[in-house]
């Protein structure tokens, strides 16, 4: 089958190194994907730059947001050979307790690319087959305009993660046409977020301390974006308010979700319950905060996290992708593969605008 070209972490901060290996035929259950793109998320940074450590051992091949084709396939996943498919972040065994309860993101046995097995930051990956999301409508060209929207294969890499998770928060929250939804961190998962809670027709804010992200989120779904750099988390509370009430929109049952991974982020989302409330935490950070818990039990109001995103949502969120309601173009950057390691030092250095992409 020829080779493949991948790149490995061997220490933390050390520049990934390009290896070339001859490409395996899959194992039983397993297909080969010829990556067609690789997004590159803050937990490859936290790997890489932050010593996060990877559930294998190193050298591994970091990258959790695949999408590509189908090149080879063992017996018993043949049907895939050839299809378009986006690899979940998350994939779960399928068969244990947690999975029959429809909680395969929990699922103990789950391989997560880039972290448990090789990843995306390759020509080609081997994965389970079970769990991947095929996308339709592939002509065979990883650039082409796929259906309505003109979104391409290499760009619904950041389905695997940046969309997915978000929608899983979104899904557990009930948000509802003419809910109120804000979003805290409009940067790569909030601003997919805020795109998807319009997509059901919420009403939605967006807050960030930058004008860039805020603008771009304001082009696409928020209908309220404040820049919060500065303000008390009272005072965004009260901004918030205003504009619910001069949109006519619900004062209460805000559906309010963390994106930002920050401290600073967690007490503004938090300060926002009112009653009925839904947090949900889709961001990660190492830091504490300190909250009054009661605050829940006199909203009556829910907190909950999201780990990652079961497979059974891929589809709904991919819907969504195709016909153009979430737009990814404009919040995603395309870097070739071979310079993994300029990308990764930029992200570091907070200099990425857009969500990069690394296309082989
Ligand atoms: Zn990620
Ligand atoms: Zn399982």
């Amino acid at each position: 089958m020829g080779k493949l070209a991948a790149f490995e972490m061997h220490a933390v901060k050390e520049p990934l190194r390009r290896v070339e290996r001859e490409v395996a035929p899959p194992a039983a259950g397993n297909v080969v994907v010829r990556v067609a793109g690789c997004g590159v998320c803050h937990t490859d940074v936290s790997f890489w730059h932050d010593g996060v450590r990877t559930r294998h051992a190193l050298p591994l091949v970091l990258g959790h947001e695949i999408s590509g084709v189908v090149e080879d396939a063992s017996r018993d996943a043949e049907h895939l050979r050839g299809q378009a498919v986006i690899v979940p972040a998350v994939i779960p065994c399928g068969r244990c307790d947690a999975c029959r309860d429809g909680r395969g993101n929990i699922c103990p046995k789950q391989i997560f690319p880039g972290n448990d097995i090789h990843g995306g930051f390759a020509t080609h990956v081997e994965v389970p087959a079970h769990g991947l999301c095929v996308v339709p409508g592939f002509t065979g060209d990883a650039d082409a305009p796929l259906a309505r929207s003109g979104v391409s294969l290499r760009e619904l890499s950041v389905l695997a993660d940046a969309i997915s998770t978000p929608w899983q928060s979104i899904t557990r929250s009930g948000l509802r046409a003419g809910d109120v939804a804000v979003f805290v961190g409009a940067g790569g998962v909030g601003g997919f977020g805020v795109q998807l809670a319009a997509a059901l027709g919420a009403r939605v804010a967006a807050l960030d301390v930058d004008d860039g992200r805020l603008a771009a989120v304001r082009e696409h779904g928020a209908a309220c974006a404040v820049n919060v750099r500065g303000k008390s988390a009272k005072d965004v509370r009260k901004e918030l308010s205003a504009w619910a009430a001069s949109a006519g929109a619900p004062a209460t049952r805000w559906k309010i979700f963390e994106t930002s991974g920050t401290a600073a982020g967690q007490e503004t989302a938090f300060a926002l319950l009112n009653h009925g409330a839904y947090l949900g935490i889709v961001g990660f950070t190492m830091d504490t905060v300190s909250v009054r818990l009661s605050n829940l039990m006199a909203f009556d109001a829910r907190a909950e996290g999201t780990w990652g995103c079961v497979p059974d949502l891929y589809p709904s969120a991919l819907d969504l992708c195709l016909d153009g309601r979430v737009r990814i173009a404009p919040f995603v950057e395309r870097h070739p593969l071979a310079s993994v390691n300029d990308v990764l030092a930029a992200a570091v250095r907070h200099e990425l605008k857009r969500r990069p992409v690394l296309v082989p």
